[in-house]
């Protein structure tokens, strides 16, 4: 019963957190990745962009549920929650960097299920989104999230390395006993490193060489239990990296225009009238008067905000600014390069964007645009210097717990320079693409170019022969 024909597939998709696809195809091409090269041998490495925001936290959404963060819950690494929909927060603020880690699965729409939950059974290590995995969600429990935690507050990578490895060890031994038809392996070292020595640094490279070892070893065990002909794996990253210089203090600059500032870690401000939310560091969610619970448009809020947004688009840390003027319609505004809407109609897989270009081309499309689906919105955008923006701002900034403004960075810039426990020379969070482009490798032949990491959720199931009316965001390359 069971030949290599009717050998069942089993998926692992590991996680390359933060690693940029250029350098993950220049280690590649020096041959220091020897499992990777196998896998691309049998498939390829595509390169395709993540959701916006583009951080670890929200950007594993799209590759653990098939959907974008925003239309789950979560639209930021710190978001504040102006309609009062959690059961527990501090200051009705959330930041995924800090304890609120714990409520990452609880926070994400009880409605929506995850791979985990859709393949069974399944195995999570050290995956941010960890919600129905049934056979352990290794770096969960309170001993790792301890010994992580005090690794990231003292910026200490390499002391976050050993407990990432002791963590990818517990990982295999699951991985041994269960045989999961779904797995998930983040590996965040790459991350960490890249933010205190850049992403193309020696240690980085040291680090997505770890990633290799981690597939050798998966493969070592598949083979000495005889199931490695099932066994597929995937590689797919959650954001990328750019370097970064120069660290904007928006909440001083919003200080000394007279704004009381509600700010991880300072969460005790009275009558807030702006809440910050940045997150990645490179974007932000700015929540005005924070103290109304009701989501309003843009319109509704020119009298008194307009101003503050000219001035915000007059400084050089803000790339671009966006705000939802309705449910379907997002205006958005370039620094140096105008005001724009796109507008969103129809709906699911019917969707259709248009931009419509007010005054220059912010997103630098070459002019308004109209009835496009979401592959040619994808397209449109796929050379330009922010990859997928018609469909991820029209996606998140009018969602029910997006900012009034949602703002990304402009290149070479991030936006918390205070209360930043490390050095860093490197960034993402960012609408740009740098930090929007991430690898995806596969090791089989695809029948369409993938595009972004939401086809990964419907793609999987497609391989494990899984069938679901779940309205993905994203759409299988293996169809
Ligand atoms: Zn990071």
């Amino acid at each position: 019963m069971s030949d290599d024909t009717t050998a069942p597939s089993r998926l692992l998709l590991v996680v390359a957190d933060g690693v940029r696809p250029d350098v993950l195809a220049d280690e590649l091409a020096k041959g220091n990745l020897p499992a990777m090269a196998r896998l691309r041998e049998k498939g390829g490495l595509h390169t395709v962009s993540s959701s916006f925001p583009s951080v670890t936290g929200p950007a594993y959404a799209p590759f653990v549920m098939g959907r974008h963060p925003a239309s789950v819950g979560m639209p930021g690494l710190r978001w504040f929650d102006r309609a009062r929909s959690l059961r527990w927060s501090y200051a009705q603020a959330r930041s995924y960097s800090g304890v609120d880690i714990w409520h990452v699965d609880g926070d994400l729409d009880p409605r929506i299920p995850t791979l985990y939950d859709l393949v069974q059974p399944s195995l999570a290590g050290l995956m941010m989104i960890a919600r129905g995995a049934t056979h352990g969600r290794v770096g969960r429990g309170i001993g790792w999230s301890l010994r992580a935690g005090w690794a990231h507050f003292r910026g200490d990578a390499r002391a976050w390395r050993r407990v990432e490895q002791a963590a990818v060890r517990e990982f295999m031994r699951r991985f041994t006993r269960t045989r999961p038809t779904l797995s998930m392996l983040g590996l965040l070292g790459p991350d960490k490193l890249s933010h205190a020595h850049g992403a193309d640094s020696a240690i980085v490279r040291t680090a997505i060489g770890d990633v290799d070892a981690a597939i050798a070893r998966a493969q070592a065990i598949a083979a000495a239990g005889g199931w490695a002909e099932g066994l597929r794996i995937w590689v797919v990253g959650d954001h990328g990296h750019a370097p970064v210089s120069q660290h904007d203090d928006l909440h001083g600059w919003l200080s000394a225009r007279g704004h009381r500032v509600l700010a991880h870690p300072t969460l005790g401000t009275r009558a807030a009238d702006v809440a910050l939310m940045v997150g990645g560091n490179a974007m932000g969610h700015l929540y005005l008067d924070p103290a109304r619970t009701r989501r309003a448009w843009w319109p509704e809020l020119t009298a008194r905000w307009q101003p503050m947004l000219d001035a915000l688009m007059e400084r050089p840390a803000s790339g671009l600014a966006a705000v939802a003027m309705g449910a379907d319609t997002v205006r958005v505004f370039d620094r140096e390069h105008g005001v724009a809407d796109i507008v969103r109609s129809h709906a699911g897989h019917d969707a259709r964007w248009h931009y419509q270009v007010i005054d220059g081309d912010p997103l630098h499309l070459g002019g308004s645009l109209a009835d496009l689906d979401a592959s040619d919105a994808w397209l449109a955008g796929a050379s330009s210097p922010y990859p997928d923006a018609l469909v991820q701002l029209s996606t998140l900034v009018p969602s029910p717990r997006a900012g009034d403004i949602v703002l990304s960075a402009a290149e070479g810039w991030d936006l918390r320079a205070r209360y930043e426990p490390t050095p860093h020379v490197s960034t993402h969070g960012a609408l740009l693409r740098d930090q929007m482009l991430v690898p995806l490798l596969i090791d089989g032949p695809v029948t369409r170019p993938p595009q972004r990491t939401t086809d990964v959720v419907p793609s999987a199931l497609d391989l494990l022969g899984v069938q679901t009316a779940l309205p993905f965001d994203g759409r299988s390359f293996l169809r």
